[in-house]
This record gives C-alpha cells, structure tokens and sequence, in this order.
C-alpha cells in the first residue's frame, strides 16, 4: 500500500473525519468555527487540522471578511492534490472515472462485457480499467485515495465480495481481494443501486435529503435506501432487491429461480421480449425494417421506435411504466421516502414511462400525501453509478458512518 493512502488510512477517526467532512461541506470555513460547530476542543481542531494540513488533503487559505485587523485564515479541502476512481460494473459493460475530491470527472473509459466471462476474467478487466484510467489521468498512484466499485447483484460491502452476479451466473467473487492485491490500492465494493443512491445524495437529485430511494432500473431492478442519513443494508445485504419482489404470483420464471417479480414485467429485457411476442404475433411496427439484419431488438431500439410514434412501442413503453408504478406504490407504502429517484437504462425512456409511473403512483398509494411523493429521474443520468462508487470512497473518508448501517 502506497504511504500517502498508508497515512490516509491511519488518520481515520471519527474526530478527523468530523473535521474534514466540516471543511468539505462549507467549502472555507474557520478553525474556530469548526470547533463551535463540532463542539471538539480549539487544541484537538489544531492537532487535527495540522495533521490535515501536513498531508496535503487540506489548504490554508485567506478569503475570509474581518471587520479590520487581519483577514481569517480559512480551510479548503486540496481537491487538486488527490483522486479518486470509480467503477460501475453492470450487468452489459464496465464504466469506470477517474474524478477530483468533488467527484468531477477528469478521465473517463468503458468497456463492453460478455456473457460467459468468468470471475477472474472480470476482476482482471476491472484491474486493466484501473491501470488505464490512472495512465491516462497522468497521476501518480499514490495521489489515488482509493477506487469503488458498483457492482450488480448481492454484494457483501463489508469483506467486498461479490455474493451473487445473475447476469454472468457468477458466486461469490472476492473483488477487494483481488483488485487491492492487483492495484495496490484501497478498494471498496457496494452493489450498484446503493452506489447509485449515494451518488444522487451527496452530488445529484438528492442532495439534502435524509430519507430517499434510488431506483436503478436496467436489465435488473434495484434500489438503493437512504434511511435517516445511512445508507441501509438489512441483516443479509439483501435490503433494496426491489426487481425481485413478487407482483405476479402466477407470473413468468425469473433469474432468481422464482416467478412473477417485478423484474419480470418491467426489467429491459422484459421490454425487448414483450416486443418481440407481439411482432411474433403479427402486429405491425416500425421494429420491423428496424431490426432487419441486426441481430434482436432491445430496450433502446423499442425507445427509438416510440419516439418515432411507433404504437406497439409506445404501448410497451407505457405498460413497463405502470408495472414499475405498481412497485414504486409499494416502496412508497413499506418505506415513506421523501424522495423516489429513477435511474438506470429503461430510465432513459424518460416520459413514455415516466408519466405512467407517476400516475400508478398518485392513483394507488395510502394517503394524499404519499400520492404526492416527489419522484424524479436521476440528475446524474448515466454516470449516477460509476460517481456514486466514488462517492463510496469519499464517504468513507469523511463520513464514514454513512455506509455502515446494516
Ligand atoms: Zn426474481
């Protein structure tokens, strides 16, 4: 491990974290006022800040207003000195970003995935991506402060193992392991729509929101929950596997080995299958002279065809928006937030499915108050996960009580 992540890592404590994470959210603020606010000692906030101050994260700085005498020294956190990388690994390609303190992304690079990919193919892409992206920024490793990764599936976050991967039917990956063995860097692994969910929290649609759910809605279904300010796992991991809650108790055989889940009405793939049934079936559509000669239809070629006024598309479209308005209601009911983000690829189908979600929602759920449910795309777009694996790693510098709620 490099001496500057070494230090990082030795620095941890809740005290530096209070103080950094102080400094980070005023963008300048004072020692004094960091004392005042934090209720630590004038001497610890010296001691801390000094330490800060000595390994580059923090700088001093004059922009602060006195009413004569000299100006204040104000503290800014050194965003240029330090990076971080992110990875959204999905369930089709990689995405990964090499981004300043302020999750900015400086260096960006994807690469697409296949299918019977084995674990340590995917972790030694994911190890290449890594490589690519330090190279390429032209930084030194060891101003790397560490790299996360989004992972689809059921990830344990805390030994960083990715439990179950559906989609390359993959158990059991040791990803940190093997990727801080390969990287020589701190490496932290969270599932992709809990990642997603603290993107949006501290850098998109749900800045300042104590209690939110981001719904990542792509080939699978999840959904990461911020609750009371923590992100929330469940006794399992397993909180948040939205996809699989069951709508349908006769419905179609799921991936998971059940039947009826939500995934199964209202999932990209379910969206590319209804479409071909129907053509089966004769309809006519302009998805027809579209997937000539290519090889199947998919989520994105039926939401070109909407947008082109195809019926059949359009009908598909605003079906898979009341399925999911059927689970956003039943989110809504179990869990109260005040906030319901939607993000991932069938969000892309933006009004064609928004507008029937939102309609399930404001007809079906309990009150008149929760028909009202703020519910909006996420601001971060495609890039919500891979910024929100960094924000991982920025969470566990400064507000390390963030992830660790179970
Ligand atoms: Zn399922």
């Amino acid at each position: 491990m490099s001496n500057v992540t070494g230090s990082f890592q030795l620095m941890k404590s809740l005290n530096r974290s209070l103080v950094l994470n102080k400094i980070r959210s005023a963008g300048a603020v004072s020692r004094a006022a960091i004392a005042k606010e934090t209720k630590l000692t004038p001497p610890t906030v010296t001691n801390i800040v000094n330490e800060l101050i000595e390994s580059n994260l923090v700088r001093e700085s004059e922009m602060g207003t006195s009413k004569g005498g000299r100006k204040p020294v104000l503290l800014t956190i050194n965003d240029q000195e330090f990076f971080i990388i992110g990875l959204d690994v999905g369930a089709r390609k990689i995405r990964g970003v090499l981004t300043d303190l302020n999750a900015k992304e400086l260096v960006a690079d994807h690469a697409a995935l296949y299918q019977d990919i084995s674990a340590d193919q995917l972790t030694e892409r994911m190890t290449q991506m890594i490589e690519d992206l330090i190279q390429s920024a032209g930084v030194e490793r060891t101003q790397v402060v560490g790299v996360g990764v989004g992972m689809h599936g059921i990830v344990d976050h805390e030994q960083g193992v990715a439990r179950f991967a559906p989609t390359y039917h993959l158990k059991e990956i040791p990803i940190k392991e093997q990727l801080e063995t390969a990287v020589k860097l701190p490496v932290f692994v969270e599932n992709d729509a809990k990642a997603m969910a603290l993107g949006e929290l501290w850098f998109g649609a749900g800045r300042g929101c104590d209690n939110l759910i981001a719904v990542n809605i792509g080939v699978g279904i999840g959904a990461g929950i911020i609750f009371n300010n923590r992100l929330y796992h469940g006794h399992n991991a397993v909180a948040g596997e939205l996809g699989h809650t069951i709508i349908d108790i006769n419905g179609s055989p799921c991936s998971c080995g059940s039947f009826g889940c939500l995934q199964t009405v209202a999932g990209g793939d379910s969206i590319a299958e209804r479409a071909a049934r129907e053509l089966a079936s004769g309809r006519e559509s302009l998805l027809r002279e579209k997937i000539a000669g290519k090889d199947e239809i998919n989520g994105e070629i039926v939401y070109e065809c909407a947008l082109a006024g195809d019926q059949l598309c359009i009908d598909i479209l605003q079906e898979t928006g009341r399925y999911l308005g059927v689970g956003m209601t039943n989110v809504i009911n179990l869990m109260n937030p005040a906030k319901l983000i939607i993000g991932g690829g069938v969000s892309k189908a933006g009004d064609f499915i928004l507008g029937p979600l939102q309609d399930v929602v404001s007809q079906r759920a309990l009150t008149d108050e929760v028909k009202q449910t703020n519910i909006s795309t996420a601001e971060l777009q495609e890039h919500a996960t891979v910024i929100g694996a960094v924000t991982i790693v920025l969470a566990d510098l400064f507000t390390p009580d963030l992830l660790n709620a179970k």
